[in-house]
């Protein structure tokens, strides 16, 4: 098992638009796995590969419970295909996002297609929690963070406590 490290805001790669793979080889094999392994291990229930450094568009999720078997997706190349108007407002937060929290408007309902490891195709219908890790992870892919999708104060505010609590780390 290799752990990878989880990079943090406002690391610039997480602002970089991830590449579309145009094949999957031994070594992208080998970052699913180790990003499979860092998710578990943080624990979160999504990667994407910007945060561990790698602007490829490759996401690992499982929103399996503790209680359940894991359930590991793999998606690459994932496109949104539909998106539902209806939409519902939860927190959320991200492991790149240290020490925060915060509600987001999402749509309920998503329909992605993408490729497996295999190269198969493959399509996710999902609604709920799996539809709101999607659009979190694919917006990861777009080089965005969720905070960027919530009030400006509340984001500046969490900017200035981040850079703090960096400052004084050092
Ligand atoms: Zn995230």
């Amino acid at each position: 098992m290799a752990l990878l490290e989880i990079l943090a805001f406002p690391h610039p790669v997480l602002k970089e638009k991830a590449k579309p793979l145009d094949g999957v080889n031994a070594a992208i094999e080998k970052l699913v796995q180790n990003m499979t392994d860092t998710m578990y291990h943080a624990p979160g229930v999504g990667l994407a590969a910007n945060q561990v450094g790698v602007p490829k568009q490759i996401l690992v999720l499982d929103v399996s419970s503790a209680e359940e078997a894991k359930n590991t997706l793999v998606i690459i190349n994932p496109q949104i295909i539909e998106l539902s108007k209806e939409t519902e407002t939860t927190e959320e937060a991200c492991l790149s996002v240290p020490d925060f929290r915060a509600e987001v408007e999402r749509a309920v309902r998503i329909v992605v297609a993408g490729k497996d490891l295999n190269g198969e195709d493959l399509e996710i219908d999902a609604e709920g929690f799996l539809a709101r890790v999607l659009q979190h992870e694919i917006d990861h892919l777009n080089g965005m963070l969720y905070i960027d999708r919530i009030g400006k104060l509340k984001r500046q505010r969490y900017v200035r406590r981040r850079k703090k609590a960096l400052a004084e780390k050092k």
